[in-house]
């Protein structure tokens, strides 16, 4: 489909930002998102300079009955954020950032990506729970659910919403929050863009660094499961102020890594104490002393640099394909499952990350939001890169489906923010009843289904085009 050069010039002097349409400099740029496995064609790429412009694209696309996707960041997996022969809202123009230091909150617009907004809040010594790569956007995240690195202290980024803009399906502009639409605001923090395009978001802050202690820590593969079950034991009763992640891949060719270790396989732990640093030597002394470490680089450092340091693992235009599961535990059988399937890595880009899940994030009422459990466990994300030349990409997929099959037994659940193309199944084992009451709010708010790139929640009358 192609939207005329009439309609376009209708929309032009209503429109502060760039509209780009196939041909036109800039169009592949803007088309291009995080996963290069993704090509598609808008028919119209609306980058919008603010809230207004996002007003004026959703009336245009709604008018004309048009197919719409919308760009945080453009990082969804899936490739969400971008349609074919639709119009493309992009959001990454809207930078603007108003930290207020006293009542330590950020107003955010749609378009930053993490690595902006801890920045910006930095600058006054606060941060919020946000994700571990610096350029993933905190719209599609936020929306999601949102885990981090500060989410056993401080909650989930959803826990830390305090307001949303939010432009409906009808082209309307409102304010959400827990007084004014509870139930809208409920659906928000966790259901996705199902229910319209958040151009601001309102975040409590909280005193962060500037400098904190942190760092990975790696094993050779084979110390693996002694350090997957010394994480077991340990994690569930670890300090808030202890974020924990794990690493499963190749070492980098970074500085902290000798180079005879160089793409190497190891087992990594990120650890991260955001509380008092004496503290923090004792409460990461007994996941550093597991096993012989070929490299411990935990060390102080600026909070903005630690959410920079792992963006080497997750380049743009690589193509990307994963699967993940939430596990309340990681039994032997699952430590298995992985080794087998890292033991047999079909691609140097193979990598399994995981969360320890727990501290703030488990004490929230799950009913509070719509982001689904919150039980003490993991989440565990089994991830593929290739390169564009590289043609075996059923390979590397059907390697991750292994993996996912593999770990299926042991699963509680999926968090919304990793669904894949599970489709339906996906919703179902992300929500589980609270698909229900989510269904409600897109029939109150979206009954169309006008925003449906995304993992869809579906409106009950079946409305899917
Ligand atoms: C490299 C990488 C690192 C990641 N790290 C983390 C992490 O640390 N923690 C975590 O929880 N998740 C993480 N994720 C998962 C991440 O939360 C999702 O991929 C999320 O969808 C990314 O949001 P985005 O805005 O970048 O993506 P986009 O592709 O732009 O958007 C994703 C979905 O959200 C919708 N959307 C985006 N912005 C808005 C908005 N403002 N209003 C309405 N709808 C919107 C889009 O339409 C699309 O459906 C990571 C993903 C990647 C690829």
């Amino acid at each position: 489909m192609t939207i005329g050069a009439k309609d376009v010039a209708a929309l032009r002097p209503r429109f502060r930002g760039a509209l780009v349409q196939p041909g036109e400099e800039g169009y592949d740029q803007a088309r291009r998102v995080w996963n290069g496995e993704i090509d598609r064609h808008p028919a119209l790429v609306a980058r919008c300079a603010g809230t207004d412009d996002v007003v004026e694209a959703v009336r245009f696309a709604r008018e004309r009955g048009l197919l719409v996707s919308v760009r945080g960041g453009g990082h969804s997996i899936a490739g969400h954020s971008v349609c074919d022969d639709g119009v493309m809202i992009d959001l990454s123009l809207m930078k603007a950032t108003a930290v207020d230091p006293e009542a330590r909150t950020v107003k955010a617009a749609g378009g930053l990506l993490w690595g902006e907004l801890d920045r910006a809040t930095q600058a006054f010594g606060l941060a919020t729970t946000g994700g571990i790569i610096s350029h993933t956007g905190i719209g599609g995240l936020t929306l999601g659910g949102g885990l981090g690195h500060l989410m056993r202290k401080h909650g989930l980024t959803v826990d830390n919403v305090r307001a949303i803009d939010l432009v409906t399906a009808d082209g309307e502009l409102r304010h959400v929050d827990g007084e004014s639409d509870p139930d809208l605001f409920w659906g928000l923090r966790g259901g996705g863009g199902n229910f319209g395009i958040a151009t601001a978001f309102e975040y409590q802050l909280h005193p962060v660094g500037p400098m904190v202690v942190a760092g990975p820590v790696f094993w050779p593969l084979e110390e693996a499961p002694s350090v997957l079950s010394a994480l077991r034991d340990l994690a569930p009763d670890a300090p808030d102020e202890l974020g924990i992640t794990i690493g499963i891949a190749p070492a980098p060719p970074a500085p902290f890594v000798p180079p005879s270790w160089f793409g190497r396989p190891v087992a990594g732990l990120v650890l991260v104490w955001t509380g008092d640093p004496e503290a923090g030597e004792a409460a990461m002394a007994p996941y550093r002393r597991i096993g012989s470490p070929v490299v411990d680089a935990v060390q102080p450092l600026p909070y903005v640099a630690l959410q920079g340091s792992l963006d080497g693992g997750a380049p743009h235009g690589r193509h990307y394909y994963w699967k993940a599961h939430r596990l309340p535990t990681l039994d032997d059988a699952v430590i298995d499952v992985l080794m087998e399937r890292m033991g047999a890595p079909t691609s140097p880009f193979a990598q399994i990350t995981g969360w320890a899940i727990g501290g703030a994030v488990s004490r929230v009422d799950p009913e509070a939001t719509a982001v689904g459990d919150r039980e003490v466990g993991f989440e565990l994300n089994v991830t593929v890169g290739w390169l564009p030349s590289d043609r075996e990409g059923d390979k590397h997929k059907a390697w991750v489906r292994d993996a996912w099959d593999g770990l299926a037994a042991h699963s509680h659940g999926v968090y919304a923010n990793f669904i894949s193309d599970e489709g339906q199944a996906g919703l179902a084992s992300a929500y589980g009843d609270r698909l229900t009451r989510l269904v409600a709010l897109k029939d109150r708010y979206d009954p169309d289904n006008f925003f449906r790139m995304n993992a869809n929640i579906a409106p009950s009358s079946g409305a899917s085009s």
